[in-house]
């Protein structure tokens, strides 16, 4: 059976340039980085180019930027420890409906512990509006996360302008870039951002390696004490194959973008006008301009996301109804839920992310086997009326 993955935004392949470079850090040079003979040396400088790669993919210095183990602990690291950092100064905090659960538990976590908490809403695609973060900002307020692209629906927002809002202002801004690094260009002084998070293995690198960009001079208290690597910010044994492979997938995801892109546009653009043209009832959700080169998120009324995940992958196909951590749940995508998308069509929801590897054949193949597959599940719903159509559908298209 033809295999066809499309959930690049859970995660990607590991390139084989890096699993080859990675093996070697495992096998034969699997010095400690903190060890002073050749082997800890030989592992340390690897550790320190990987550490100018990673700083040269985002226009950072590399002395800002700390290996975590991937974008779930640096985002806690950015917000709880931006937090505790600034607790003399104020207790608020400002972040955006539609973040991530890395950043929304986070916060929701300090607001238990006493932190004032603004969640700003977003309108139909997904989008922030600069003037209600301007509007939500208090003298008490201390840091403000908006993500960079929504990992749902691929909505891309106006950081670069909240930067310039918040610039001077003495706030610290955070953005979560899992979704945009590799996918669009990324650089943290263009963005006016003072921590950025970032994870490998949605750049074709491993799991579980990620890192926080800290810009100099923003306060950040540690979260994890003990041996004082990373600049006393992040203790213990650096994952040195790891973070030696997030470099290499930076060095390649910096030459090889702008082509991928190309491609991947294309392809995607096929795929959105491919499922609205054969199938009724149907919506692309997220800004149709303003979104990640490799989303497609689509609603499907009368029909649930999950039916149509296990039909799709019985054909081979591998999609997402939602973020690879909400999946599993019953609750509908509460980006969805944000953007105004009711329940029942939240929960009708299909996420396509397309990767490098990806060829107009795949494309064909899901435009061949969706219709379908939404036809079969649609004439077992009770809700779908085949006469009536799209009268009764209270989707736009
Ligand atoms: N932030 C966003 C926007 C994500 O999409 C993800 C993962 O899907 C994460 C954070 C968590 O990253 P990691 O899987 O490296 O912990």
């Amino acid at each position: 059976m033809r295999r066809v993955y499309l959930d690049h935004s859970a995660t990607t392949p590991v390139d084989p340039e890096v699993a080859e470079l990675m093996l070697t850090y495992y096998t034969t040079k699997f010095g400690n980085p903190s060890s002073i003979h050749s082997f800890g040396r030989e592992a340390k400088k690897a550790l320190e180019d990987a550490r100018q790669q990673v700083a040269n993919f985002i226009g950072a210095k590399p002395e800002e930027i700390t290996f975590t183990s991937g974008g779930t602990e640096a985002d806690n690291m950015a917000i709880i420890g931006a937090a505790l950092a600034n607790r003399k100064k104020g207790n608020h905090i400002i972040a955006s409906a539609v973040e991530h659960h890395a950043v929304l538990d986070t916060c929701t976590y300090l607001e238990k512990q006493g932190y004032k908490l603004t969640v700003l809403p977003v309108d139909e695609y997904g989008l922030v509006k600069v003037e209600d973060v301007s509007a939500a900002l208090t003298p008490e307020t201390i840091l403000v996360t908006i993500m960079h692209a929504n990992n749902e629906v691929g909505t891309i927002q106006p950081i670069a302008e909240i930067g310039k809002l918040l610039k001077g202002k003495g706030i610290v801004f955070h953005t979560d870039a899992v979704q945009s690094l590799g996918k669009i260009p990324v650089n943290v002084d263009e963005l006016g951002v003072d921590l950025l998070t970032a994870s490998a293995h949605k750049i074709y690198g491993p799991k579980g390696v990620g890192c926080l960009y800290i810009r100099k001079g923003t306060r950040i208290q540690a979260l994890v004490h003990g041996g004082g690597q990373e600049r006393k910010r992040r203790s213990g044994t650096e994952n040195t194959p790891g973070i030696i492979g997030f470099g290499k997938a930076c060095e390649l995801a910096s030459q090889r973008m702008e082509e991928d892109n190309a491609r991947i546009i294309d392809l995607r653009d096929k795929m959105i006008k491919g499922i609205l043209d054969k199938i009724d009832c149907v919506q692309l959700n997220g800004h149709p301009t303003q979104r990640v080169p490799n989303n497609v998120n689509v609603s499907v009324e009368y029909i649930e996301g999950e039916s149509m995940l296990l039909s799709l992958d019985m054909q081979g196909i591998a999609a997402s109804s939602g973020s690879a951590c909400t999946s599993g749940s019953l609750d509908p995508s509460h980006v969805l839920l944000a953007m105004g998308i009711c329940h029942e069509i939240a929960h009708g929801s299909l996420r396509f992310t397309l990767g490098r590897d990806n060829t107009a054949e795949d494309v064909d193949h899901v435009l061949n086997v969706l219709p379908g597959i939404v036809e079969r599940l649609r004439a077992m719903s009770p809700l779908y009326d085949k006469e009536r159509g799209c009268e009764s559908c209270t989707l736009k298209r």
